[in-house]
């Protein structure tokens, strides 16, 4: 008898006493017309609402004590200084740890302009400046509250994971024009959801996806496919805060769009998040695996290195040929010569891994993350036991993997001026990200 009584105080010690969770929402719709984001040319005033947009927070304490909250948001992406402000509050009014607070948006392009996100996309008039002061201050307050709001609705909770499919995303490099029809057409339909019950009570979906929000380009405020299944799934789940992550959708779209009718294109856009929807319903009725285990949380970052820029005396040659967004970017690395004597050479980039007991390693990469990181990490951790975002913090560029950067093209070429970098990522991008995924995935694991 007495092995086994020692044995069973042994388990009993090292059980996972279980979680307590909150989940909150803040709606972030704008109340007057402001500049939309993630399409740069000509500002695009907003001129009406789809549907409401939102913050939404889940707060997770596990029996450590520790408390780790996720953040996900309807909106284009954060910047470095949203990203500092943002989490500076978490810290001093909630008491979330840095490594403990993932904030991630889902890329929405049918959405204000914030701070500095993008800032090289836009030219704005005195006024369309002030509301988008105004908006931003508002978003501030916002993620404020809803952290707030989700650490002191904490209360026991199980949690459950588990995917599902959907076919909305294809690789969006595949489909502009007939050369890049050469291009890798890969993309991951998986749809990782994590739910979170109080008794029979679904209280939290946290559900993932890896494509653009880009059904929609018009003028209205939505939260395009994303938004259209969030609104599906709380109206199937009533109160449940439904909650979507953008996983690394970077070189995916949302396919066929429809451009220039409004009409047709929301409905499409609608149609598409009710496909997701249904997916992750599907889930949630079936069978999940339990996570019982505590978060490891860990954060780390790495440096990914820029091939040369343009020589000053040639962007200074230039730059007077230049109107719009190529005129602005030109300025911007001459500034960066006067400034800095050069533009720099390298980015800092933040990773940051949550491992769910022995159960899920939760993957937060930064940036306009490509599939192939998706596919990869999965590849390496488990397709069942791995979620990969990409989307959190700085939305600092397109995060090529080592073949998309070979292929060229928009995504880590052509497309690092728009983000203020003085060129593509040098070979070794791919590598860099890899290294720091391991070494934080060891320390959690
Ligand atoms: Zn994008």
């Amino acid at each position: 008898m007495k092995p086994l009584l020692l044995l069973l105080l042994f388990v009993s010690s090292h059980a996972f006493a279980g979680w307590q969770a909150g989940a909150a929402k803040a709606d972030i719709t704008p109340t007057e017309s402001v500049p939309l984001a993630g399409y740069g040319g000509k500002t695009r005033m907003s001129q009406r609402i789809e549907h409401a947009i939102w913050l939404k927070a889940l707060a997770l304490k596990d029996d450590s004590g520790a408390t780790s909250v996720l953040v996900t948001a309807d909106l284009v992406g954060l910047s470095d200084k949203m990203i500092a402000v943002i989490a500076k509050n978490a810290l001093e009014k909630h008491g979330v740890m840095r490594e403990r607070l993932i904030l991630n948006t889902s890329h929405n392009h049918s959405c204000p302009v914030t701070e500095d996100v993008l800032w090289l996309y836009y030219e704005f008039t005195p006024e369309e400046a002030a509301a988008k002061d105004r908006y931003t201050a508002m978003v501030y307050a916002k993620y404020d509250e809803v952290i707030g709001q989700a650490i002191a609705a904490l209360a026991p909770a199980a949690l459950a994971f588990e995917q599902g499919l959907a076919g909305v995303a294809v690789n969006r490099r595949r489909s502009r024009g007939p050369e890049s029809r050469a291009l890798g057409g890969q993309v991951d339909q998986d749809v990782p959801v994590i739910t979170v019950k109080a008794g029979t009570d679904l209280k939290a979906i946290v559900f993932g996806y890896s494509c653009h929000t880009t059904a929609l380009g018009g003028l209205s405020i939505n939260g395009d496919y994303a938004g259209f299944a969030q609104l599906v799934l709380e109206k199937t789940f009533p109160g449940a805060v439904a909650m979507f992550v953008q996983n690394c959708g970077g070189d995916a779209n949302p396919l066929p769009r429809i451009r220039g009718k409004d009409v047709e294109a929301t409905e499409l856009a609608g149609m598409y998040g009710k496909i997701l929807s249904e997916a992750v319903r599907q889930v949630v009725v079936g069978t999940m695996k339990p996570l019982s285990g505590r978060i490891r949380a860990a954060m780390g970052e790495t440096e990914l290195l820029l091939q040369p820029g343009i020589p000053l005396d040639e962007l200074k040659q230039r730059v007077p040929n230049l109107t719009g967004m190529p005129k602005r970017e030109f300025e911007h690395f001459i500034r960066q010569y006067e400034t800095l004597g050069s533009p720099p050479d390298r980015v800092k980039y933040p990773v940051q891994v949550w491992q769910f007991g022995t159960d899920l390693t939760f993957i937060a990469l930064t940036g306009e993350t490509v599939v192939d990181y998706s596919l990869k990490f999965k590849g390496t951790y488990g397709w069942n036991t791995t979620w990969v975002c990409g989307y959190n913090n700085d939305l600092t560029s397109y995060i090529p993997s080592l073949r998309v950067l070979n292929e060229g093209g928009y995504e880590g070429v052509s497309g690092m001026f728009e983000y203020g970098h003085r060129a593509p990522y040098t070979e070794t991008v791919e590598e860099r990200i890899t290294t720091k995924v391991e070494e934080l995935v060891r320390t959690t694991k």
